[in-house]
């Protein structure tokens, strides 16, 4: 990592997890010349299966979940059509591209970035694979509610996969329809809330349909990240602490912006859409310590996503913000002067 700089572009949590899970971590190292053991794969599967609510046979477990979007995109895009949404999370959108034959995206638009349930129930009317992430990756918005799940759910011939990554900050999950629902599916992460994203613990909760395709799969993971996991899972107090403390900075950071005029959008996960009408503003905020993801290219020039970070890395954030509105606003009555 590049030292001095301010990561906010990668959706982590700026928290590192507690000494008891780095001990865990360090006991899996220990066994390395070893491949895992399957009784702790099954223990934490069993873990994840009651801390979702659902039975243990639903649970698929992966190095990061984004291996689990790609092997359902690549085993269910045969014979389908692929229904993605606009923005989206972006090395998903070009893992479709890759294996999909046919594609499409229903475009979130301004000023909501709300998702139309009538449009999307237009789009399945034949063999599908619907993909959505609920929050959304970038907007940071539920896009789902319970009805849409449903009545998506009701068709057989439409496979749904709803990606949950940003579950333990959104609050909202469609995790325990998958008993009833054989072609729907949840993938979720414990690399963000967690703490663990260096570890790569992904997981799919999965119907029965997915489980079938999925009889084969190798639910690889390095010692060292399940016995990270499993200690996670046994105690959740850190997690719940992330979360209520990566909430409480969003707020305030959002409250902040929102006084400075800034365009902000509110959002159900760790990080947060604005817009900010200066050329090249990821650039300069980045030239200026302080990584933010660039959207330019998936909205339109001058949106950025912001990851919370820690309430000082977060205060180098708007500090940054407001010296470029400075800067700006002294170039600007220069020209003005000069004219
Ligand atoms: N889905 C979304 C919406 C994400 O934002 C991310 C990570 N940024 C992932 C999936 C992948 O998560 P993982 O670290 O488990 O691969």
């Amino acid at each position: 990592m590049m030292k001095g700089v301010i990561r906010l572009n990668m959706n982590e949590v700026p928290y590192p997890p507690p000494q008891r899970i780095i001990e865990a971590a360090q006991r899996g190292l220990s066994n390395l010349n070893r491949y895992t053991d399957l009784e702790h794969l099954e223990y934490l599967r069993r873990l994840l299966a009651n801390y979702a609510g659902v039975s243990r046979k639903h649970v698929i477990l992966s190095a990061g979940s984004n291996l689990l979007l790609r092997e359902v995109i690549h085993l269910f895009s045969k014979g389908r059509k692929v229904v993605m949404i606009s923005p989206s999370f972006l090395p998903i959108v070009e893992v479709t591209k890759q294996f999909a034959i046919k594609s499409v995206s229903i475009r979130l638009s301004p000023p909501d970035y709300d998702l139309n349930p009538e449009m999307l129930m237009k789009t399945v009317k034949e063999p599908t694979l619907i993909l959505i992430d609920n929050p959304n990756n970038p907007t940071g918005k539920i896009l789902l509610d319970r009805e849409t799940v449903e009545s998506l759910t009701q068709n057989t011939d439409i496979f749904t996969v709803i990606d949950e990554a940003y579950y333990e900050f959104s609050q909202v999950t469609f995790a325990n329809l998958v008993h009833d629902r054989p072609n729907l599916a949840i993938t979720r992460t414990m690399d963000k809330a967690f703490s663990l994203a260096g570890a790569r613990v992904g997981y799919i909760i999965a119907g029965e349909s997915f489980l079938n395709a999925f009889s084969s799969y190798d639910p690889f993971l390095p010692q060292c990240s399940l016995y990270a996991a499993i200690e996670a899972l046994n105690n959740l107090s850190y997690m719940k602490r992330n979360v209520r403390r990566i909430i409480e900075e969003r707020e305030r950071v959002l409250r902040k912006l929102d006084k400075l005029g800034a365009h902000v959008y509110s959002s159900s996960a760790n990080f947060f859409l604005m817009k900010i009408e200066l050329p090249g503003i990821a650039k300069r905020i980045r030239d200026m310590g302080v990584l933010v993801s660039d959207l330019s290219g998936q909205l339109s020039p001058g949106f950025i996503r912001v990851s919370v970070g820690t309430p000082e890395e977060n205060d180098v954030f708007l500090d940054s913000y407001t010296k470029i509105l400075e800067e700006d606003d002294s170039r600007r009555l220069f020209s003005k002067n000069h004219a």
